[in-house]
């Protein structure tokens, strides 16, 4: 088995102890490939130098809506810009809006947003988006720029929302949430949406399953979303392991290749 964790935060400073140690186990549980988020400019180095070396480490690489108090537009974005330039990551990622946080300005968001979204069109990447209570201005912005296509974080709109993703190359992400009993929205869209638009994700060190509530979620867990997928569909844990981290993968390849 060869699952692929789309949306992991393994840079961040709560697997400093012992970062290898996860990954080591995670490879161990079945987890080959893992993407790799960025959420700030300061983000950047730490996540490319985690990824170097191991082709089935991707790094994303942008500014995160809710940490839009962190961001200097006018300096992070040209320097985004020269990042990607130079160093050509996977995905351009985690971006995206949050309207579940009021103190977030949708209108800076939203310009944040749109400037991401333009130099993903001009080099011709992926991008990873972060959406709470925005699926249709997401949708709406994302329909304006000309992209291979994306992952959908944590998805959690409707099926509406999924076909809509879809007609623009997204897959949609399933992670610990789908885990707990009681998340039945959650569950019915695992269920009745294709298994051609899900990936799986766990988003480590955050959104922990039912097995490990408030404990620091970590990649290693990620069988346990797919365990739920194997309850829920037709389909063998085989079946989903396999197309589910094929997904994924023509995702990534969707992405332009640089000259
Ligand atoms: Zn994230």
């Amino acid at each position: 088995m060869e699952l692929f964790d789309t949306h992991c935060h393994l840079n961040v400073a709560a697997f400093d102890p012992d970062r290898a140690t996860v990954l080591t186990a995670a490879r161990a549980a079945g987890v080959r490939r893992l993407l790799i988020p960025a959420i700030t400019r300061a983000g950047w180095d730490g996540v490319w130098e985690l990824c170097a070396g191991d082709p089935d480490l991707y790094p994303a690489i942008g500014l995160h809506p809710v940490l839009l108090e962190e961001h200097d537009p006018q300096q992070d974005l040209p320097a985004l810009e020269d990042f990607v330039r130079a160093h050509r990551p996977a995905a351009i990622g985690e971006i995206g809006l949050d309207f579940q946080l009021r103190e977030l300005d949708r209108a800076r968001q939203q310009a944040l947003f749109e400037a991401q979204l333009a130099l993903a069109e001009r080099e011709g990447l992926p991008v990873v988006v972060h959406v709470r209570k925005a699926h249709d201005a997401v949708l709406a912005t994302l329909q304006r720029y000309k992209l291979p296509g994306g992952f959908c974080h944590a998805f959690n709109g409707t099926l509406q929302h999924a076909a809509r993703y879809r007609a623009l190359g997204f897959r949609l992400g399933f992670g610990g949430m789908l885990t707990l009993p009681n998340a039945r929205h959650l569950r019915a869209l695992a269920t009745q949406l294709p298994l051609s638009d899900l990936v799986l994700e766990t988003d480590a060190p955050d959104m922990s399953g039912a097995a490990h509530r408030y404990q620091r979620n970590s990649p290693q867990w990620l069988p346990e979303v797919l365990d739920v997928l194997a309850e829920l569909r037709p389909e063998t844990r085989e079946t989903i392991a396999r197309q589910t981290t094929a997904n994924a993968l023509a995702v990534l390849a969707a992405g332009r290749t640089p000259p």
